[in-house]
Order: structure tokens, then sequence, then C-alpha cells
């Protein structure tokens, strides 16, 4: 299906990452379900750890528990507090390592001070990395003929409503604004593997307009409210927003509401697919850890039972 036509007065198409992600959701669940039943073997398990008492984090790691649940996998649960050393830490990462009934491991971040991230991320065993931080599934993302074991979950999440929109994207020009280690440039070598061709705009990009205004498909991740505005846009690009930034509403009971990288209500005008803020990229992410894990557990499985 190809996107790149819009007429005067015309609003994109919106792509649902909720109803994405609730149909990949009941895949999974169909697919772990079916495994089992045949073999009556042990499920999934994927171990949350997380250090310190972050309200976000918090609400994070409840959300992703209660996507392992309704999909069939066994969630562990390892909460530490604050004062933890980096010590007690490795060592919880390590012994979920050794154990079988852990098919992934997550350490939620931002991790306290004292704690160096690199060392803990770094420790978990490839095999169970379903975040896909590991600096050896980074390097294989970006090398051509290599594989890496997981991909990181929210680029995951982007090119996935990609594809599942119909979005062709060989030869299409890709632009991604934002460079970060978990979304943009994950994000670029992923539309690299699908052959577009990938720009990629960060803080000290000159003219980030004129080289968005290029783009067949744009991903924005720059942590920057409605930074991609409608004249940004070609008109029938495809746009998906990563972004999400609380900004002020005294309209809203909570004081504020979510908006994302690119100017929703303009550039819909002008672009033919775009995602929503909240509804888009967001439920796709925790949609794809569930995924890398049950990917994970496939790789356990016994030939044949897979
Ligand atoms: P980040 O680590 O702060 O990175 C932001 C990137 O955007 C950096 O590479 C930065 O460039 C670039 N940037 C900042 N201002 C810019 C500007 N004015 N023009 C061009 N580029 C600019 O953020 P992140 O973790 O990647 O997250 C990006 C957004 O996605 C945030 O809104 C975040 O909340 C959201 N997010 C959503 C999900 C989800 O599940 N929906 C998951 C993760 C993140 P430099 O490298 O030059 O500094």
């Amino acid at each position: 299906m190809e996107h790149l036509s819009v007429s005067e007065g015309a609003s994109a198409g919106l792509i649902d990452g909720k109803a994405i992600a609730e149909t990949i959701r009941n895949e999974i669940k169909r697919a772990i379900d079916e495994r089992r039943t045949m073999r009556e073997m042990r499920g999934p398990g994927l171990a949350v750890v997380i250090v310190g008492a972050r309200p976000d984090s918090q609400t994070y790691v409840r959300m992703k528990r209660k996507a392992c649940e309704e999909v069939g996998i066994t969630s562990f649960h390892v909460e530490l507090s604050e004062s933890a050393t980096e010590e007690v830490v490795l060592d919880v990462v390590r012994g979920f390592n050794a154990d079988d009934a852990c098919h992934g491991i997550l350490v939620q971040l931002p991790l306290p001070k004292h704690i160096n991230e690199e060392r803990v991320l770094g420790a978990i065993s490839i095999e169970k990395d379903v975040d896909g931080f590991h600096p050896e599934n980074i390097g294989k993302l970006a090398m051509k003929g290599h594989e890496p074991l997981f991909v990181p979950c929210t680029p995951k999440g982007c090119l996935e409503l990609l594809k599942r929109s119909g979005v062709q994207l060989a030869g299409k020009n890709a632009v991604v604004v934002g460079r970060s280690n978990i979304v943009g440039m994950p994000a670029a070598m992923l539309l690299m593997k699908a052959d577009c061709t990938v720009t990629v705009v960060h803080s000290k990009t000159k003219d980030p307009q004129r080289i968005c205004r290029e783009a067949d498909i744009i991903v924005a991740a720059c942590g920057s409210a409605e930074m991609v505005k409608s004249d940004w846009v070609k008109p029938g690009a495809v746009v998906i927003d990563v972004g999400t930034n609380g900004v002020d509403d005294p309209t809203k009971k909570a004081g504020y509401r979510l908006v994302g990288d690119v100017d929703f209500e303009n550039v819909k005008k002008v672009a033919s697919l775009i995602t929503p803020v909240p509804g888009g990229v967001g439920p796709m992410t925790i949609c794809m850890l569930l995924s890398n894990t049950f990917e994970s557990w496939k790789r356990t499985l016994p030939a044949g039972a897979n």
C-alpha cells in the first residue's frame, strides 16, 4: 500500500497503536497457549528488577507485570531499596541469568546515580536481554549480515506499526528526529535494515525542517513537545510520533495532558498516516517486551516445539 498522496482538506489516517498492540498480545497469548497445551511445558518467564521507589518506574513495572499476566508470561519481581549497592543488583541479575524459568531480564531504568548502568546492563546474559540494550545486540543491529537476538522495544514497536499499516519501506527516505541509545539510534538502524535511506536529525543539525520535508517517513523522538510542525512534513508522509511530553492543561483533572513530539492537530492535515499520542507508539513498547520474551522462550524449546 502506498501512502504518498493527500488531497486538499483531507486528514491523515490514524495508526491505532492500542488496537495493533491488542492484536499482537492476542497473537502472543495464542502462540504460548498452543505450545504449552501440546507439550504441557513451563511457559515464558520475565524478571523485572527495580531499584528505588520512583513513582514513574513503579507505574511502568506494574503495567509490565499486568501485561505479562494477560498473555501467560510469569513475571518475577525484585524490588531493591534506593540504597542497594551495585554488587547487590549484579547478584540479582546473575541469579536470573542462571535461572531456567526466566527467559528475559529487565532492569528498570534509570538506576540510582551510585550504580553504573552500563555495568548492570552488560551483566545481563545476551540470551535474556529482552530490552535489547546489550552492546552485542546493538552491535549486531548495526552490522550488515547480522541479526541481534533482541531489538529494543520502542523502535521495534515503531517498525511494527509501519509494517502492520501496510507502509512500504524499501527505497523510502526516512528521517529519525533524535539519536538516543534507546529510541532514535536503534530506530535508524532498523529502518536502514528495512532498506530505507535514513537521515538522523539531532540537536546540532542545521535546518532540520528542510531535512524532514524530504522524508517519506518521519520518526519523531526528540522529547520536545510538538516540535515537528506541519511545514516540516511533506504532503502524504507517514509520521510516527514517539514523544510523550506532559504540558500544563488546567482543564484536565491531572492539571496536564500528554502530547507528542509532533504538532498532531496540524500535521494530520498534511500526513497520510500518523500515530496519536497517547495511543500510538506507547502501547507498542510493552507489547514488544512481551514479544521479545516470547521469542526468547521459543529459542529454549526442544526442536519441533518452537
Ligand atoms: P533523549 O534521550 O532525551 O534523546 C532526545 C534526542 O533528541 C537526542 O538525540 C537529542 O539530540 C534530540 N533532540 C533534542 N532536541 C532536539 C531538537 N531541538 N532538534 C533535533 N533533535 C533534538 O530522549 P529519548 O529517550 O530518545 O525519548 C524521546 C522521546 O520519546 C521522549 O519524549 C520520550 O518521553 C519518548 N519515549 C517514549 C516511549 C514510549 O514508549 N512511547 C519510550 C521511550 C521514549 P542530541 O543527541 O544532540 O542531544
